[in-house]
């Protein structure tokens, strides 16, 4: 995992080669290994490509060693990746009322979540309260896929790339941060859906941090007043594609080597979450909700307390994966 230094980085396709851009200080790449002489990095790129960097331009995080969370581990050690779902001028991800893009407001969501992970904290599990100070250290490392905030988070990110920031970190929890379209039914409680892998060797922790995820989303978002929405069938779920009935629907799913989970925490297209979504208190109780999960999926081996389903086919649409091919590596402006 590497970070593009200040002042930016040379970008080549190959070592030593003529640059073809400046890339803008402050980037997220995943990083693969060193040229032979050692001063460039070979880096996967956010529009799913390989290219090089100079070493001395870019700061690198070293992969974590491998390790089972639980019960004993301590979250001090904890390596997590949160992923602002969608980006760029071509994926606006869903769209609500007035034109809100769900792009936006899942960066939101994500810098408030990275803020959470980044200091130590105490937690009221009575009332779900997160205080700041207290038992609970601040992760080791925290990662935002798509980094930066507003005009400069908004850039086109591939989903192998999402998944290979959370492979080159070796981390411990990727979370891709996601509101969702297309409710089916009025619902009296949340409508919260979180998707987990169903693919081996991740799918009993990803599971397990997905129906975490439901039963603190559902928590922290009771508190608020709104005609909530839903799909039929609510909690934590798997989709298959149709194609082998095997592999996952979703390609961050599917590409990820880490325990990974996309969260579709509240309904964008419905007009009075959107209203909600746009506010700092909803905001910080959706990403107050995923860091709660997070410190149970990482230090405790409760298996959470929200409806799972089992994993099921699906023939839906899930929009598209792949970084498109007029997708560019920000620039150093
Ligand atoms: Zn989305």
């Amino acid at each position: 995992m590497v970070t593009v230094a200040v002042g930016g980085a040379d970008i080549a396709a190959e070592p030593g080669g003529m640059p073809f851009v400046r890339a803008r200080e402050g980037l997220v790449l995943a990083g693969r290994g060193l040229s032979a002489d050692g001063a460039w990095v070979r880096v996967f790129h956010m529009c799913d490509g390989q290219a090089w960097v100079r070493a001395t331009e870019i700061a690198a995080t070293p992969h974590a060693p491998d390790a089972t969370v639980g019960a004993g581990f301590d979250f001090g050690d904890a390596v997590i990746i949160v992923d602002p779902g969608h980006g760029g001028p071509a994926n606006t991800g869903a769209v609500g009322p007035g034109g809100l893009a769900e792009k936006g407001i899942n960066v939101e969501i994500g810098a408030r979540l990275r803020a959470l992970l980044a200091e130590s904290h105490r937690i009221d599990w009575q009332t779900g309260q997160i205080l700041r100070g207290g038992d609970i250290p601040a992760a080791a490392v925290v990662v935002v896929t798509r980094s930066g905030l507003g005009e400069l988070a908004d850039y086109e990110a591939g989903l192998d790339f999402r998944a290979a920031v959370a492979g080159a970190a070796n981390a411990h929890a990727m979370v891709s941060i996601h509101n969702n379209a297309g409710w089916e039914v009025p619902t009296v409680i949340p409508g919260v859906d979180v998707y987990y892998q169903s693919q081996a060797p991740v799918t009993t922790e990803s599971r397990r941090l997905g129906t975490l995820i439901v039963e603190e989303l559902r928590r922290g978002f009771v508190a608020f007043e709104a005609d909530w929405v839903g799909a039929n069938e609510l909690g934590a779920k798997s989709r298959i594609s149709p194609r082998d009935g095997v592999s996952q629907y979703y390609g961050v799913l599917k590409a990820s080597v880490v325990p990974t989970v996309i969260v579709e925490g509240a309904y964008i297209s419905n007009p009075g979450e959107a209203e909600l979504l746009q506010t700092p208190e909803f905001q910080h109780a959706y990403a107050a909700a995923v860091y709660r999960a997070l410190v149970r999926f990482i230090t405790t081996d409760e298996p959470g307390d929200a409806p799972s389903s089992d994993p099921e086919v699906w023939d839906g649409f899930a929009g598209r994966g792949g970084a498109r091919p007029e997708c560019e590596i920000p620039p150093q402006s």
